[in-house]
């Protein structure tokens, strides 16, 4: 049995922009959103071998110090010709100074190196997973996926990471020409394109309630 969010609900991050988004998907549906930061919770060592494993890792941590429903997500970018690299590495390769561009011209190098030039050669998703933990061990977990083709070079400020080379299906535009309402507004705003976008659609499915 799936079970519904109500209430305060810890946002297992430190990072401002994500606790600004989940406030904002999560207001419509009279959930109060507490940051892990303003609680003074610390940060787990995310020592999973997959998203979903990293995103649990830190829901749990929060919910177990909080004694309250705690919400984490871990993500990133899995290019196909790299054999899934970065992944759940992708914060990594930016390096402590998080410098992007540098992460990028890596993956590029890696592309070329496989003489991946041609655009089908190019794929690439990004993943989204969520994961609730409450104190007594309960656990809702989704997952979901955005798929696109890797261009060079970057092009676009929009956005973060690795949004100016990444190029979702069907637009011919990379996240990094697009708006944030165009990259993960939820419709009828936006088209809820990101995989975070596509994730909270589907944890907001089975969690939340509608007001
Ligand atoms: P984490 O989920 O905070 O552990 O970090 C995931 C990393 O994946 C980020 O630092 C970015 O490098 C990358 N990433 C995740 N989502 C996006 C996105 O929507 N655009 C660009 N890069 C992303």
């Amino acid at each position: 049995m799936h079970r519904r969010i109500e209430g305060r609900l810890v946002i297992a991050t430190h990072n401002p922009g994500k606790l600004a988004e989940m406030r904002e998907l999560l207001a419509p549906h009279g959930v109060e959103a507490v940051s892990a930061g303003e609680l003074g919770l610390g940060e787990p060592e995310e020592t999973g071998n997959t998203f979903a494993a990293n995103a649990q890792i830190k829901a749990i941590a929060a919910a177990e110090a909080a004694k309250l429903p705690a919400f984490a997500d871990d993500s990133g970018l899995v290019v196909d010709a790299l054999e899934g690299a970065p992944g759940i590495y992708s914060a990594r390769w930016a390096g402590p100074g998080k410098d992007f561009n540098t992460a990028m011209a890596r993956i590029e190098r890696l592309l070329q190196e496989r003489n991946a030039t041609a655009l089908d050669k190019r794929k690439a998703h990004f993943v989204s997973a969520l994961c609730v933990a409450w104190p007594d061990g309960h656990l809702e977990e989704v997952e979901a996926r955005a798929d696109g083709t890797l261009v060079w070079p970057p092009r676009g400020t929009a956005g973060f990471g690795y949004d100016p080379m990444f190029m979702p299906d069907g637009f011919d535009r990379t996240f990094g020409e697009m708006t944030a309402v165009e990259k993960h507004g939820l419709p009828p705003l936006g088209l809820g394109l990101s995989h975070r976008a596509r994730a909270f659609v589907k944890l907001a499915e089975i969690c939340l309630d509608r007001r």
